[in-house]
């Protein structure tokens, strides 16, 4: 299906760290091995593995975060997972990662999403368009620039706009979620627009980050929850009630869930491979994403972990469309929906609609 990865697509729902390449996490590997400070042959085993529980894909989560601890690292794979999610004709991405503190590497908060927003614009193989519409000083100069370089300078080069969404690991106490929010403040005119609830759901109470949750929203960030990717009915339900901008997974919601997702219309990120891989949905007929595309429900489909799980966006939707047996035109509609669930001013979602309308012509 050589038209999935043609189309234009958006991706909501990455994770930094889950989506480095496994060429990359094997040369940090070696080099970590080389220098005696970890055992390669059995960090090889544990990247290279392909069925992980949802238990195992956290332990792997703390192996990549050990081979990735260093400002230069960081930037490296930002710029890779850029590359990547625009050489299949990602169009708009919104990236998120968990700003980490590590004094043994002169690590903060700060200076980590300052190495990953450097990784981003360091990008070549594409233009990048990071910085938000309102903060470009190019559009004091011509109010369209900065949304489209192309009609500014006459380039015709590939274009991805890329946002960062902070995330909030439920190992953290109120205080580092808040002190999370806030940067993601601080760093709104640089390109983060949101803050994502995540980590090993079998960990914590998402009431922690409740205030954090709450001033995010107060102050304008967007919002998205990882939101019951265990069976945990009240915690569902008490997310729901604080009606996040979108929600990612879904796998374990009950019937009253169900209606009230369905009420509110809270956009869903659907992770299909992840949610197989880990166990979470026994197979695709049974995904709750084919009730939700029936029913119409706003949703998007994502990769989560593309290096994790060893997908790609393109390859989503060419599971999505064998599993509901939909064609090109469907999938189609369904990417170009997207747009109207991303975390990003109207020029930018005016420019999308524009690049998806004129991409509809060559399906005619
Ligand atoms: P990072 O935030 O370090 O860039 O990306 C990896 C982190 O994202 C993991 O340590 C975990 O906190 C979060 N993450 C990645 N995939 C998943 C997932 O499927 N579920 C949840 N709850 N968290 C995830």
């Amino acid at each position: 299906m050589e038209w999935c990865m043609s189309m234009p697509k958006v991706e909501l729902h990455a994770h930094l760290n889950g989506s480095i390449r496994d060429s990359t996490l094997l040369e940090l590997a070696r080099a970590l091995g080389d220098k005696g400070l970890i055992d390669f042959s059995q960090v090889e085993h544990v990247i290279l593995k392909n069925d992980r529980s949802l238990t195992e894909v956290f332990k792997l989560f703390d192996v990549i975060h050990i081979l990735t601890t260093d400002h230069m690292t960081v930037t490296r794979i930002a710029k890779e997972v850029v590359e990547d999610f625009a050489s299949e004709n990602v169009v708009y991405l919104e990236l998120r990662t968990t700003p980490k503190k590590n004094d043994s590497q002169g690590m903060s908060k700060r200076s980590y999403v300052e190495a990953v927003l450097e990784g981003i614009r360091s990008v070549s193989s594409v233009d990048v368009a990071l910085i938000p519409y309102t903060e470009d000083p190019r559009n004091l100069l011509d109010p369209l620039c900065g949304a489209t370089n192309d009609k500014c300078n006459g380039n015709s080069r590939k274009k991805i706009f890329v946002r960062l969404l902070l995330s909030i690991d439920r190992r953290e106490t109120t205080e580092s979620a808040m002190e999370t929010v806030e940067l993601a403040l601080e760093m709104g005119h640089l390109g983060v627009v949101g803050i994502d609830l995540s980590g090993n759901p079998k960990v914590g109470e998402w009431k922690t980050y409740l205030p954090a949750l709450k001033f995010a929203r107060e102050q304008g960030l967007f919002v998205t929850l990882h939101c019951g990717e265990v069976p945990n009915s009240k915690e569902i339900q008490d997310m729901l009630d604080f009606l996040p901008q979108r929600i990612g997974h879904a796998c374990f919601f009950e019937e009253e869930h169900w209606r009230k997702l369905k009420s509110t219309n809270i956009p869903v990120e659907i992770c299909l491979t992840s949610n197989i891989r880990t166990l979470s949905v026994s197979s695709i007929d049974a995904h709750h994403f084919v009730d939700l595309y029936n029913a119409k429900h706003p949703l998007v489909l994502c990769t989560d972990d593309s290096g994790v799980f060893s997908t790609s966006l393109s390859n989503e939707y060419k599971i999505a469309a064998s599993s509901l047996g939909l064609g090109r035109k469907q999938m189609f509609e369904l990417s170009k929906n997207s747009v109207e669930f991303i975390f990003a001013d109207n020029v930018v979602k005016d420019e999308l609609r524009e690049i998806f309308n004129s991409a509809a012509k060559n399906l005619e």
